[in-house]
């Protein structure tokens, strides 16, 4: 991990190593923090946070999901995104807000103790390797289930959701995969352990829908919009595990991975086991629209002032 200079806690910028929490903090023991992974791109408009908006407005509706006040409104949370890149002179970099219940309470009722922030912001690159993004990853369906509705909240981005993406990650890691599948609790395909999923067949896309208990994307919602304006077909519905293997090109997406083809899935090639021509286009696009290249999608560059 490349570390930075600054870190943003409780409204102050602090030095990397003093960025530290008490050992009795909630969420360390029960999980109870939300958080959101953000990235922001050199472009020629200057460093640009993609959609910070979307990710702001997700942060306190998982917060709000698990009873939790923001003590910041969404322009103070935005404006300290700001701060923080500029201060730490980061042209381009991975941005991992966190929102957690602290110390000074401990067994399950939360409520009483304190909610806190904090921002911090490096330089991170492609997530699955930047071979995995130009060639394709290989995939591995999880034997674990993606968490459902019945026992937690699958819309928000929760940190002790997240042992389930661990689980998964862990076993695919160790089966020599690069990521795993998992599927929702009725069987059908869900998402990956950090990323959207889409299948292309004949030319169309399909994804799972928000009632397949995914993580409504950021990047899922882009792709879906510049799909549209590509006219290229796209249909949200219930997914068969066959379907990943029957259909002719697979990629996935999130703000980590950005939009990463899988090439094999279960030891069976994806289509001609290379990336696809439908993957390959709007993987072109979303890149554009992610450098500020792309005057459709300018609204979704949130350009950091140069102080
Ligand atoms: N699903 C899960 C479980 C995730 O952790 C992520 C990453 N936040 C995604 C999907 C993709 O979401 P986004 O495009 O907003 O990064």
């Amino acid at each position: 991990m490349e570390q930075a200079d600054l870190i943003w806690m409780n409204g102050e910028l602090v030095a990397w190593e003093d960025a530290k929490v008490h050992v009795l903090t909630h969420a360390l023991h029960y999980g109870t923090g939300v958080f959101e992974g953000i990235r922001a791109y050199e472009t020629e408009r200057g460093t640009a946070v993609f959609r910070n908006d979307e990710h702001v407005d997700r942060l306190f509706r998982s917060a709000a999901l698990y009873y939790m006040p923001v003590p910041y409104t969404r322009e103070q949370i935005k404006a300290a995104i700001h701060e923080l890149i500029g201060r730490n002179g980061l042209p381009a970099c991975y941005i991992r807000p966190i929102v957690y219940r602290g110390a000074g309470v401990m067994g399950l009722n939360p409520l009483d103790a304190p909610v806190e922030v904090s921002i911090a912001a490096w330089s991170w690159g492609a997530y699955l390797g930047d071979e995995g993004k130009t060639k394709g990853v290989r995939a591995k369906v999880s034997s674990w289930r993606r968490i459902s509705g019945d026992s937690l909240i699958p819309h928000a981005k929760a940190s002790g959701q997240y042992l389930n993406s661990v689980l998964a990650k862990i076993e695919s890691h160790k089966a020599g995969y690069e990521e795993g599948i998992l599927l929702d609790q009725h069987g059908y395909v869900c998402e990956g352990t950090g990323e959207n999923l889409f299948l292309v067949q004949d030319g169309k896309i399909v994804t799972p829908s928000q009632t397949n208990g995914i993580l409504n994307g950021i990047n899922r919602q882009s792709v879906i919009e510049i799909a549209k304006d590509e006219g290229v077909e796209l249909v949200e519905r219930d997914i068969a595990r066959a379907e990943l293997y029957l259909c002719d090109e697979i990629f996935m997406t999130g703000t980590a991975a950005e939009l990463t083809p899988i090439r094999e899935i279960d030891d069976r090639p994806v289509g001609s086991g290379e990336p696809g021509p439908v993957t390959k286009r709007l993987q072109k696009v979303f890149d554009d629209a992610l450098h500020a290249r792309d005057e459709r999608y300018l609204k979704w560059n949130d350009i950091v002032a140069v102080p």
